[in-house]
């Protein structure tokens, strides 16, 4: 789960991570009430949205009076922001981060995530922090200083000194760095998080060190333990689909591609992937209906797929264990029913009754294509929407 900078920074101030004075606004009549009570003469205006990249998509906006600070809020509130990091339809901004002007020496970031490879929660530390950390991280990963946690132990003092020392922090930027980082390894674990992210750590020009961004991704597995955290999720930033299939208990991914995809079971949802990719075209989405599904979610499962924008043609292989295949060919009927076919459909059933299923399917009235071999089920879902874009 995801959740916005100025909750990140709410939880970094609890932790004793400092954070510049910030005010958050849902309407510009409050502007500038807010930059009253921040005082001061240079103001900044933050887009909470769910994703980073916002200085570079126009979401963080450097103002020197309240005029520019209430333009600025006309401007972004109620907008789509479109940054590197969203999709081209962008993410809506309903509220506003409004913070006082920081005097910026230098930006550092630091960084907490799981390290899949060595299985570790390990810390990423770089003097070369800010908008372009990735290019960094991308032509010159030397510059990132990597350190992972001993899982039997813990974060100690002494570690966080030796990364201010490859740093090459002064002594008493050292001293913030380590209560900084050993309060982030606090949240981390405490909270369980997935990710945590401080782009840029800033070096003020008084030599404090500020937490000038914040981003925090929660494990969505162990956040039945966390209902402080639960009640900062932030619906308007989810993907519409994927929230309608999460309400069936449906797993759901939009992607780019033009060929539907309906499985159940996410390892074989990622090899029928895989062999749509490797017969030359590309999956529209990720969705696993489950094991013990009903007709009524394969219903509204195929209702998601025919409803995405991109689609050319549906591919339904589903492996009948615990489900039965006579159930999921009435779920499609019943599908098209309701919203239609528009599509080319291709069918592999295989298990638990697949026979009735097949017969269900091809003795309808509708253009459903059936096969008993994914193979020969993947090239035929290829070639017809390949056509069915011409
Ligand atoms: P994002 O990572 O989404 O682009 P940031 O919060 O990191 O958003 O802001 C982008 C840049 O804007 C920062 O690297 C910093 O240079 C500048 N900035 C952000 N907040 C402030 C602030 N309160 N005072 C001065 N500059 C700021
Ligand atoms: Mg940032």
């Amino acid at each position: 789960m995801h959740i916005h900078e100025y909750q990140a920074k709410t939880l970094f101030s609890r932790n004793n991570i400092k954070t510049p004075k910030g005010v958050l606004i849902a309407n510009t009549k409050e502007a500038s009430k807010a930059c009253s009570e921040l005082g001061g003469g240079i103001w900044v205006v933050k887009a909470q949205v769910h994703a980073g990249g916002r200085g570079k998509g126009g979401g963080v906006i450097l103002c020197y009076d309240v005029e520019a600070v209430e333009n600025a809020c006309e401007k972004l509130l109620g907008s789509q922001l479109i940054t590197p990091q969203t999709d081209a339809k962008g993410l809506p901004v309903n509220q506003l981060l409004i913070e006082a002007g920081q005097n910026i020496k230098q930006e550092l970031y630091l960084g907490l995530l799981v390290d899949r490879q060595t299985q570790k929660i390990t810390v990423l530390a770089s003097l070369e922090g800010g908008m372009d950390i990735e290019k960094v991280a991308s032509e010159t990963p030397d510059k990132i200083i990597k350190f992972g946690v001993d899982p039997l132990g813990t974060l100690s003092l002494q570690d966080c000194d030796s990364i201010a020392q490859q740093l090459n922090l002064t002594e008493m930027l050292t001293e913030q760095f380590n209560q900084t980082l050993l309060s982030l390894y606090e949240i981390f674990t405490t909270k369980d998080a997935s990710l945590i992210e401080i782009n840029p750590l800033i070096v003020t020009v008084e030599n404090t060190l500020l937490a000038l961004d914040g981003k925090i991704d929660f494990d969505d597995n162990a956040l039945y333990r966390h209902e402080d955290i639960i009640e900062l999720r932030d619906t308007s930033q989810e993907d519409e689909k994927e929230k309608e299939a999460g309400e069936y208990q449906l797993n759901y991914i939009s992607l780019d591609g033009t060929i539907g995809c309906m499985v159940n079971g996410a390892g074989l949802a990622m090899a029928t992937m895989d062999l749509i990719e490797h017969h030359g075209g590309s999956p529209a989405n990720f969705l696993d209906v489950g094991g013990g599904t009903t007709a009524q979610r394969v219903a509204k499962a195929f209702e998601l797929i025919q409803t995405e924008a991109n689609v050319g043609g549906v591919l339904v292989n589903i492996f009948g264990g615990i489900v039965r295949c006579d159930l999921i060919a009435e779920g499609i009927l019943q599908a098209i029913e309701k919203v239609g076919l528009s599509l080319p459909i291709v069918v592999r059933l295989e298990g638990t009754n697949a026979q009735q299923g097949l017969a269900l399917l091809s003795g309808s009235k509708y253009n459903i294509y059936t096969e008993a071999d994914l193979t020969q089920a993947a090239i035929k879902i290829v070639a017809l929407s390949q056509e069915q874009s011409k």
